[in-house]
């Protein structure tokens, strides 16, 4: 529920806000708003996996009433937020969107100083803006506009700021995401010179401070976590001064609600829930699904991923998470039918990327994993590389960042010393190939070019990923179960489990059933096209449409 500030807010305010466009006449069958909702890190066997613990109304209700695709899979290697955000909104891949790292040469990937935040109360704290200056491909939300002479509204909201830029696309009405450090939710001028104003109510109201001090419990008695990994297991993570094992206290080890809380509370699931109100409030104040123009709502809910990295995968925590989104998605769709009627809306459920166990847990179980750092890898490579290729200076690091599957250079330090940048890829691969759990290293000049006619299944990954302005020098692809990190969990990699998501897809239009063919989120967004009957962007159509079964 809203607070009581909020609601009544909203009711004083709704009439205040701009009608755009006639009333058309209502018909029964078309929908009027597709929900587009991408959970960070949901993995493909999640589902599954939790359904014996979930309630009616949420994801049991889209697995029943709706279409479950069980083996879908990005078909890209850049398995991360910021590029698996964009391959859902736009209908292609790294290659085509843009978006090829979380992280690249020019700093992250919705990171857009010439667009300041707007709606800090401290306009110093927020000193990089967002916008989606990266994305080379349109949206559904940019054809949908396209289709309606822009009477569609597009708002896309998320707790990740590129999670919510990503899903937005190039021009959305709205985009809104959460700025952790002040614990408000934000915009940029890229969007709008003012905040909405459900969402500064939500600041005023300090929304966010509800749960200081309280303790994050599991939903249901600890016998229901049996099959997870033991809660105490000192494989996980021990930040935020809430421990490894329930209850975890909300406080971030503070007196009154700061930034450590705050960084507490998106790592709870609390913080989506936060996130859910917003979007129920933009629903209502925004008027989406009010007439026949079908509109876009996107909603980015990232604390599943900043929990997962923690816990892992096999956690209690993980596993809690999963249950509450469920409740959580529940509330949501009761909402949407009490607003706007079952069966006039679409909803689409899917992941950003998957995740890899553990590497503890893997090697208990008798896997070869282990931890490939980046920032190690980098150091280490400098400090080689300056050696074999005679660079001296600690200024001079001819690698200026490792961000999986990537490893850009620093070319100006290249320049300066004159060196063939070739020879330095050259020297980064060899080096590369001897560190522990690289598999296999490729030039990204070679991903650039046309596809070889011998390319493997890896190739085409890689080469997906790979776009020339934000895809790293060199591409790196680890063994199995290797990853970023020794005690926390990491995605990042082109391996099943990266690339694994679910996808839900429910509404007037969608043929229900368990699809266990095989399919690619990059479809996710030409088939709802389909359904609402707008003509899909170019890059879409490029996709398998392999989700064609589900529509009728
Ligand atoms: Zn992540």
């Amino acid at each position: 529920m809203m607070p009581a500030c909020l609601s009544l807010f909203l009711l004083c305010t709704t009439a205040h806000a701009q009608a755009t466009r006639p009333a058309a006449a209502s018909s029964p069958s078309r929908p009027r708003l597709i929900v587009l909702i991408v959970v960070d890190q949901l993995r493909g066997d999640f589902p599954d996996r939790y359904a014996a613990h979930f309630g009616e109304g949420g994801f049991r209700r889209l697995m029943r009433e709706g279409a479950h695709f069980v083996s879908a899979h990005f078909s890209h290697a850049a398995t991360a937020t910021g590029p698996g955000h964009a391959c859902v909104a736009c209908g292609c891949n790294p290659r085509e969107h843009g978006v090829a790292a979380n992280r690249d040469g020019d700093g992250e990937c919705s990171e857009d100083p010439k667009h300041p935040l707007v709606g800090l109360d401290d306009p110093r704290r927020g000193a990089s803006g967002g916008g989606p200056h990266r994305l080379q491909a349109p949206a559904l939300g940019d054809v949908m506009k396209l289709a309606t002479a822009g009477q569609a509204r597009v708002v896309s909201l998320g707790l990740k700021r590129r999670g919510a830029i990503m899903l937005g696309g190039l021009r959305p009405d709205t985009a809104i995401w959460w700025h952790t450090s002040s614990g408000r939710f934000v915009t940029s001028t890229a969007y709008a010179t003012q905040l909405s104003e459900y969402a500064a109510a939500m600041n005023a109201a300090r929304a966010a401070d509800r749960w200081f001090g309280r303790a994050w419990e599991r939903l249901l008695p600890p016998e229901a976590y049996r099959a997870c990994v033991p809660d105490d297991d000192p494989a996980e993570a021990d930040a935020h001064h809430w421990g490894r094992a329930f209850p975890h206290p909300l406080t971030g080890g503070l007196k009154s609600p700061g930034e450590g809380y705050y960084a507490a509370l998106l790592a709870s699931p609390f913080a989506n829930e936060l996130l859910l109100e917003l979007a129920r409030a933009a629903v209502e104040y925004e008027k989406l699904g009010q007439d026949d123009v079908c509109d876009l709502l996107c909603i980015a809910l990232s604390s599943n991923d900043v929990c997962g990295h923690l816990f892992g995968p096999d956690s209690h925590e993980v596993m809690d998470i999963t249950l509450r989104t469920d409740r959580q998605l529940a509330e949501l769709f009761s909402f949407l039918d009490a607003r706007l009627g079952a069966g006039r809306y679409i909803a689409a459920v899917t992941g950003d990327h998957g995740v890899a166990p553990i590497a503890a847990h893997s090697r208990a179980h008798g896997l070869d994993a282990g931890c490939f750092s980046e920032d190690d890898a980098a150091r280490a490579l400098n400090v080689s590389l300056q050696q074999s290729l005679d660079v001296t200076g600690p200024r001079a690091p001819l690698v200026k960042l490792v961000e999986l599957p990537w490893l850009f250079l620093e070319h100006e330090t290249i320049r300066r010393a004159e060196l063939s940048p070739q020879r330095v890829v050259d020297a980064c691969v060899d080096e590369l190939m001897k560190m522990k759990g690289v598999a296999w290293v490729v030039p990204a000049a070679r991903l650039a070019g046309p596809l070889p006619a011998d390319a493997d299944e890896r190739f085409h990954l890689a080469r997906e990923a790979y776009h020339p302005r934000t895809a790293g020098d060199i591409y790196i692809g680890l063994r199995h179960y290797w990853q970023e990190s020794e005690n926390t969990a990491g995605h990042g990699t082109a391996h099943a489990y990266d690339r694994h998501v679910p996808i839900l897809l429910y509404g007037p239009g969608v043929r229900a059933g368990r699809y266990a063919t095989e399919a690619d989120p990059i479809d996710i967004a030409v088939t709802l096209a389909r359904l609402i009957g707008i003509q899909p962007a170019p890059t879409m159509v490029r996709a398998r449409n392999s989700m064609a079964t589900a529509v009728e």
